[in-house]
């Protein structure tokens, strides 16, 4: 009888460590949001659902623009150029970066991107989990971003 109980036990104690792990799994592939999820980004820029929302408007003084996105897991931005470059920080999720020409880079929640001057680049999710990202664009009165063509799944995929 007691050791019937102490099955019992076991059991009850192992169904909740996998369903802890589970649920941990879950939660991160959810990942987790700061900022408001925002507008849906535009499908002739990104591939998959990436969402958009502006935090810091630019203006005359600070000529500083500050926004969230939150790109789903497989979702990335097409190749692209900003004028007076980047500032990326990732704040959860995995995610990729890569300039042209350099291998893919992951992305993980605390890693901080300075993505140069008229720099040719990418970033996105991974397949599997999204990504959360803060971006700062300064010196805006120099332009915001060029659009370019996407990312192929080819590119996407090629961890290199
Ligand atoms: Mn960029």
């Amino acid at each position: 009888m007691k050791s019937g109980i102490i099955k019992f036990k076991l059991v009850t104690a192992i169904a909740f460590m996998v369903l802890s792990s589970i649920g941990c799994k879950a939660q991160k592939a959810a990942t987790q949001a700061i900022f408001s999820k925002g507008e849906l980004g535009p499908a002739e820029n990104f591939t998959g659902k990436a969402w958009h929302t502006t935090l810091v408007a630019s203006d005359s003084i600070y000529n500083t623009l500050v926004g969230n996105v939150y790109f789903e897991p497989g979702a990335r931005s097409n190749w692209h150029t900003h004028p007076a470059g980047q500032i990326l920080i990732i704040t959860d999720g995995v995610g990729y970066y890569q300039e042209k020409g350099q291998p893919r880079r992951t992305l993980r929640k605390g890693d901080v991107i300075k993505c140069p001057p008229n720099v040719m680049h990418w970033h996105g999710a991974s397949a599997d989990t999204g990504m959360q990202q803060l971006y700062i664009l300064p010196k805006t009165e120099k332009g915001i971003v060029q659009w370019l063509q996407p990312v192929t799944d080819e590119e996407y995929n090629n961890s290199n």
